[in-house]
């Protein structure tokens, strides 16, 4: 069996450790990183690019979901995993033999987990979640404290952080992020006028946590002594909003520019040179305009994560020059119009996103022409397409 495959993903890990760094010359001497590495890093690969982020020392690795964590640790990773989306009471067991730790948003489940510790005699770290404005998951403000005090009495239970999520902070607006980081602070305050402040053993170490990639560049008062970033860490931002703010950053020299990780690439199969006025692809919805027209086609659909949306809208670089996609994305190929570069033949390299020569064309830009963020971009390219790391 052939494993490569004419369309793969190139994942540059050195670009990843690169970005990785940038984010931390942001931060202060007393914050730590948790690289977020949920749906397989975003499409990059999760085991390369969690045995990358441990080697740049991050404290602690966030996957969304148990199976992530159970898949990491399955090969080899050891560090701190924390599971964002919580479990379900019939997960629990896979939670305490694979030494993972969860968010925890409410005493059932704390009482659920503690006692089938206790039973494995082992104890388990957990980070309380608090629903500050996202309406998603987490505690409410106000049952936040009572929560804490059950979670204390919970023998088998280290409560090893307290976080929230921040639902706006890459919006023009900053004032949603700023109501949702003074609510936290708040409740923090809170928390260390009550008895529980009396338990220093726990409180000194404890990670209060908040900020997204939107949330550490843009409100430093977010980062507190951890910060979760993940779309940076590919080499993306979340909005423009951030973009330009981080840049601004980097010309002052606080930061260093962010790479990509990821580039996509495939290879001509078949060039047909076509007449005037030929339908082209499902549905003939482009037809070409002159005679003599070129038109390749590459083995990369919406299979592999191209969008269908994108059909007669985006371009792609063929010896560094752009090209037009003509007609329907279809499951398995699509086609591009290659009449106006000449010396092109089957095999030539194919780039959808990524450099090539001195061209690039950005998630960003896809992403725009999609409709969606570039998170969606990078999370969608498929199972099918081989990801091949270069160090
Ligand atoms: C995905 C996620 C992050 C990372 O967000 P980015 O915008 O990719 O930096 C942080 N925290 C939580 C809870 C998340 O689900």
């Amino acid at each position: 069996m052939t494993l490569n495959r004419a369309t793969f993903a190139e994942i540059n890990l050195a670009s990843f450790r690169h970005n990785l760094h940038s984010i931390k010359l942001l931060l202060g001497p007393d914050t730590r990183t948790m690289a977020i590495i949920k749906a397989d890093a975003y499409g990059h690969g999760a085991i390369q690019c969690a045995r990358a982020a441990i080697q740049e020392q991050v404290d602690y690795i966030g996957v969304g979901i148990i199976q992530e964590g159970i898949e990491l640790r399955e090969n080899g990773i050891t560090s701190p995993i924390l599971i964002l989306g919580g479990i379900y009471p019939d997960e629990i067991e896979d939670l305490i033999k694979y030494n993972l730790s969860t968010s925890l948003s409410n005493t059932v489940m704390a009482n659920a987990i503690s006692r089938k510790a206790e039973h494995a005699n082992k104890s388990i770290g957990v980070h309380i979640k608090i629903d500050t404005g996202m309406g998603r998951l987490g505690v409410q403000p106000n049952s936040f404290i009572k929560l804490m005090e059950n979670v204390i009495t919970c023998k088998n239970l280290q409560i090893h952080g307290v976080f929230t999520h921040l639902s706006s902070a890459d919006e023009e607006d900053p004032g949603v992020t700023n109501h949702q980081i003074s609510l936290f602070l708040n409740l923090l305050k809170k928390l260390s006028t009550t008895k529980f402040s009396k338990m220093t053993s726990i409180k000194k170490d404890i990670l209060f946590h908040t900020a997204n990639t939107a949330g550490l560049i843009r409100f430093p008062e977010s980062r507190l002594n951890l910060v979760r970033p993940g779309i940076s860490l590919f080499g993306s931002f979340p909005s423009p909003t951030i973009t330009s703010i981080f840049n601004l950053l980097a010309k002052e020299n606080k930061t260093t520019k962010l790479r990509p990780v990821m580039s996509w690439k495939t290879k001509i199969m078949q060039i047909q040179t076509l007449c005037k006025g030929v339908p082209i692809s499902y549905g003939g919805r482009y037809i070409t305009k002159k005679s003599g027209t070129r038109i390749a086609t590459i083995p990369v659909g919406y299979a592999d994560g191209l969008s269908r949306h994108l059909s007669n809208n985006m371009e792609l670089l063929v010896k560094g020059r752009r090209v037009k996609q003509v007609g329907t994305i279809c499951m398995d190929m699509c086609l591009i119009d290659i009449t106006d570069l000449p010396g092109v033949e089957m095999g030539e390299e194919v780039v959808i996103f990524g450099n090539q020569k001195n061209s690039a064309i950005t998630v960003e830009e896809l992403a725009t022409k999609a409709n969606t963020i570039p998170y969606e971009i990078l999370c969608g390219v498929g199972k099918r397409v081989p990801r091949i790391f270069i160090q």
